[in-house]
């Protein structure tokens, strides 16, 4: 897909998951990697309700807006996304939503929130079966955006499900493509919604 098209289906998804509440009072943050292996993130403070094509800036794998964005000062949760991009070469498109689902359960689980038997499980890639126990891994949550590049190279090894949750902030998830990207976050949120729905 090139460099337009995913401006486009990313903003037209931003919208989409603001009017799930995925996204309230300005928060969160999208990037994408293009056909020319540039960095484009989400520009800060923009109400998700009205994100537009123009509202990805460009940033170098140092999180600092670059060329005719140079000035700008990105989300400080640019770097989680750079980091990300630097861990997985494969991943072209990281979504990161405050979805209440994940927040909630979050505050109520230790290092990680496990799950098992539920046929969406499926829709992490590279789990072909219900019949597995899997581990999301939530990170404590912090100002301090190397504490998450610290936490990321230590614990990668649980990041097989290609998402972690970030207690009570949300969920960052990503994949090869828009496509994946998106399966990962809203298996994700199903998850744990009826993880939620079923706590006694
Ligand atoms: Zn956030």
């Amino acid at each position: 897909m090139s460099q337009n098209q995913l401006k486009e289906e990313l903003a037209d998804l931003i919208r989409n998951y603001n009017s799930r509440g995925w996204s309230p009072a300005t928060s969160t943050n999208y990037s994408f990697i293009d056909e020319n292996n540039q960095i484009w993130v989400s520009r800060s403070g923009v109400d998700k309700a009205n994100f537009q094509s123009t509202d990805f800036i460009k940033v170098n794998i140092s999180g600092q807006a670059i060329d005719e964005f140079a000035g700008i000062k990105p989300s400080a949760e640019t770097l989680i996304h750079c980091y990300l991009y630097t861990l997985f070469p494969e991943v072209k498109v990281i979504l990161h939503s405050h979805g209440i689902h994940p927040v909630l359960l979050s505050a109520r689980e230790m290092s990680d929130v496990v799950f098992e038997g539920y046929e969406i499980q499926k829709g992490f890639s590279g789990q072909l079966t219900h019949d597995r126990q899997i581990k999301i891994p939530i990170f404590d949550n912090s100002q301090d955006m190397s504490f998450f590049e610290k936490e990321l190279i230590y614990r990668k090894a649980l990041l097989e499900n290609h998402c972690f949750i970030i207690r009570k902030h949300g969920t960052y998830a990503w994949g090869s493509s828009l496509f994946e990207a998106k399966r990962h976050l809203e298996t994700l949120d199903y998850l744990c919604e009826v993880k939620l729905k079923t706590l006694k």
